[in-house]
């Protein structure tokens, strides 16, 4: 006798989704559920602008249902990947729909750092995830309607907290310009030796005028990043003679059962970070008087 239909859709196996790094790994793993296998080519703490796919990366991709990526350019190896692998199924953009900023004359890739910008990117991730596999269309629409209510707390408690930073505190000083989605969104200003990729090096000149801000003591707070080198801000602060306000969390999660370790985590705890760093700044001597 055939099984009910209800038995044979419960037994099929989950969707197998390869999303291009930890951060999208991690959503569609919230929006998807058990319904999911999913697996993030970037590990965590690791720099997507610098990856360099292996050909067990193809194989991961030739075997995938969905591929999710972030797209405005950020996995510079996608398509030669996907060319190579064979990949024939859906590919999908989890920042299509949001208006890009520039980062110089690029594209900034980081859209992820805006909470806006993230429900946006749950909703794609939705959507493929439905029409991928139609019969768990509910399961999904339930589960990101639950995350989209978190992601909108966690805006909510963001804005309250950065708000109540003074207009003079707000500047900071991190590794690469990762954080100008945040920046919009939030009110801080952030400023950065490299432009929005890690694979470029910093002019002598803008080294040296960072150096002269961040001594003057007009960046607030000085913070390094958990994906890349962190010896270049570790130079600005030996050379400017100020301390290091901690890491924030990139372009990266942290690994499993570690601070950051998803999404919100990761949020929660660079908004945390950013403020202890510039409540507790020194206060310059211009402000002193
Ligand atoms: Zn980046």
């Amino acid at each position: 006798m055939l099984a009910p239909a209800s038995v044979a859709h419960a037994a099929s196996p989950p969707l197998r989704v390869v999303a291009s790094f930890s951060v999208l790994a991690d959503m569609v793993r919230e929006v998807g559920g058990a319904s999911v296998e999913v697996t993030s080519l970037v590990g965590p703490n690791a720099d997507a602008h610098l990856f360099s796919p292996t050909p067990a990366d193809a194989r991961r991709v030739a075997g995938a249902d969905l591929v999710v990526i972030n797209g405005l350019h950020f996995e510079g190896w996608i398509e030669r990947l996907i060319r190579a692998s064979g990949y024939a199924g859906p590919v999908v953009v989890a920042s299509q729909g949001i208006t890009p900023r520039l980062a110089g004359l690029a594209l900034d890739p980081h859209a992820w750092q805006s909470l806006a910008h993230a429900k946006r990117y749950v909703e794609n991730i939705r959507a493929a995830l439905g029409a991928a596999a139609p019969l768990q269309r509910q399961v999904f629409d339930a589960r990101a309607a639950d995350y989209l209510q978190r992601i909108a707390a966690l805006e909510l408690d963001t804005i309250a907290r950065i708000g109540q930073l003074p207009a003079q505190r707000r500047r900071v000083i991190t590794a690469h310009d990762a954080f100008g989605y945040f920046a919009a969104a939030y009110g801080l200003e952030f400023v950065a030796p490299r432009a929005g990729s890690t694979d470029n090096e910093p002019s002598a000149e803008a080294l040296a005028r960072l150096i002269r801000e961040a001594r003057a003591k007009r960046a607030g707070a000085l913070l390094l990043e958990n994906t890349g080198d962190p010896r270049l801000i570790e130079r600005i602060a030996r050379e400017a003679g100020i301390g290091v306000g901690g890491a924030l969390y990139s372009d990266a999660l942290s690994p499993p059962g570690t601070v950051a370790d998803t999404y919100l985590r990761m949020f929660a705890h660079n908004v945390r970070t950013l403020v202890e760093a510039l409540s507790t700044l020194q206060p310059s001597s211009k402000e002193a008087q």
